[in-house]
């Protein structure tokens, strides 16, 4: 059901003013963690000021450790969704399990499944079931058939609105959090006719590297990106590092309309 040879034409999947595939550029942004009303209604006013479409923020954190901050869960959705309302946006959030997924349905637009999850077969099957489009990241460690596989799971339980989600994968390099892999883009577009972004801000771990990144997977033809925006990075739970501020949001988003015009 992902490739190419299923569906010739690319698949486009609109949520509210959001397009992904084709021709469009579409923009997620927000925090890493939804932390409090303020923080989430500050960050979605900057951007939907500066272009962005869709708002994130994650309810259910899947952490390394597990004693850092977990998430708000439910109320954090509240928030998400009230956010989402007041500025005209669209909204996603990950899940991690079946009851956040039957929560996450209830508050928000859109789910996500993250890159420790990429082959949790079981969620996969989940979200499959489900009305919403899913944002499908690339496992820490997948190769590309391993996430298309991921993808048909989904698709095979009759959810078709699926949008892979490249966030860099895991070399040996230790300067970046991750290694993007930017040649994912033009290959998945070759086998699959499923809308490909790319999250910059998980792929470097560095908010220096994170203007570079998005401009380059514009150049390579990306139908969108997942950008964290902070109103103030260095205060943030989690991934403060990573997190644009609500300037240099704008400043990218600009930069990347421009862009996108010229490819
Ligand atoms: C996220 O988008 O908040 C996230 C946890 O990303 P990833 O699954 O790519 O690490
Ligand atoms: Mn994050």
């Amino acid at each position: 059901l992902v490739s190419r040879e299923a569906k010739e034409m690319p698949t486009i999947i609109e949520v509210k003013d959001a397009k992904f595939g084709g021709e469009h550029l579409a923009i997620i942004a927000g925090p890493c963690a939804v932390e409090s009303i303020n923080q989430v209604m500050t960050a979605a006013e900057k951007i939907k000021a500066a272009g962005g479409q869709v708002l994130r923020g994650g309810a259910y954190k899947p952490r390394t450790s597990p004693y850092a901050f977990q998430g708000m869960e439910e109320k954090g959705l509240e928030i998400l969704q009230q956010a989402g309302h007041e500025y005209g946006l669209a909204t996603v959030t990950e899940v991690i399990d079946q009851p956040s997924l039957d929560l996450a349905c209830r508050y928000v637009d859109m789910v996500q499944i993250g890159t420790r999850n990429m082959q949790n077969f079981r969620l996969l099957q989940a979200v499959g079931k489900v009305r919403k489009p899913v944002i499908l990241k690339r496992g820490l460690s997948a190769t590309i058939e391993e996430w298309l596989m991921a993808a048909e799971y989904i698709m095979s339980e009759g959810n078709e609105q699926v949008i892979l989600c490249e966030r860099g994968i895991r070399t040996f390099e230790t300067y970046t959090r991750n290694t993007l892999d930017l040649s994912a883009i033009p290959l998945i577009k070759d086998l699959s006719h499923l809308p490909i972004i790319v999250d910059p801000s998980h792929a470097t771990g560095s908010a220096k590297l994170v203007s570079s990144m998005a401009k380059a997977a514009v150049a390579a033809g990306v139908d969108g990106l997942l950008i964290e925006v902070h109103p103030e990075p260095c205060k943030a739970l989690c991934d403060g590092p990573q997190s644009l501020d609500p300037e240099q949001f704008a400043t990218l988003t600009t930069d990347l309309r421009r862009l996108a015009q010229a490819v």
